[in-house]
């Protein structure tokens, strides 16, 4: 259908990488492939994007801890929520169900600690060849740059927030 799956990343410090994520994902759901999106979390904002995408049948989605779970004093949770959300990447992909894979902010778990690149790069090694991924976050590691068919880095000029204006909702969340 599709042919050979792209590995997309999006990364740098400007905006749009999830938006562009999201972009491509409603896009391939309009062609009616089969999309899932894993959201790795940074904050426990209710992100519009994702209301949206559950509105599609052919795009799941899953954001494993949001609110006040996020919250929780014990320190470790982050990194449980982190690792619940990677086994859901991992059974999404190996499923062959899909045609697109999302992982927004998958970078963020790298940095953190919590996802090692080696994985990531065993996952795309790994996957049903029709299967497309896209890696969003800041501070792409230089192996999965590598690995990559398509990076494009969001290189901020201006950004609403240094100015005090506070995060808009619809068009920062
Ligand atoms: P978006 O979700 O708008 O596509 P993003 O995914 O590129 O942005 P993130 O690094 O995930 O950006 O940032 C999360 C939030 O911070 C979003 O609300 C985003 O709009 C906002 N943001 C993005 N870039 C910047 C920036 N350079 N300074 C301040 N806020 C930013
Ligand atoms: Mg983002």
């Amino acid at each position: 259908m599709l042919g050979k799956g792209r590995v997309i990343v999006n990364t740098g410090d400007g905006k749009g990488k999830t938006t562009a994520a999201f972009g491509t994902a409603f896009r391939a759901a309009g062609h009616g492939l089969e999309v899932a999106v894993v959201q790795f979390i940074k904050g426990s904002w209710d992100y519009g994007e994702l209301n949206a995408a559950r509105r599609f049948p052919n795009i799941s989605v899953t954001r494993i801890g949001s609110g006040y779970t996020w919250m929780a004093k014990d320190p470790n949770v982050p990194q449980q929520l982190a690792r619940e959300a990677w086994a859901v990447c991992l059974e999404k992909a190996m499923s062959g169900k899909y045609d697109l894979l999302v992982m927004d902010e998958l970078n963020y778990a790298v940095k953190e600690g919590y996802v090692s690149v080696e994985e990531i790069l065993a996952l795309i090694r790994n996957r049903p060849s029709r299967l497309s991924l896209i890696i969003t976050g800041r501070d792409a590691r230089p192996e999965l740059i590598a690995e990559a068919d398509t990076v494009t880095e969001m290189r901020r000029i201006k950004h609403a927030f240094a100015q005090g204006i506070r995060a808009c909702k619809g068009i920062e969340y």
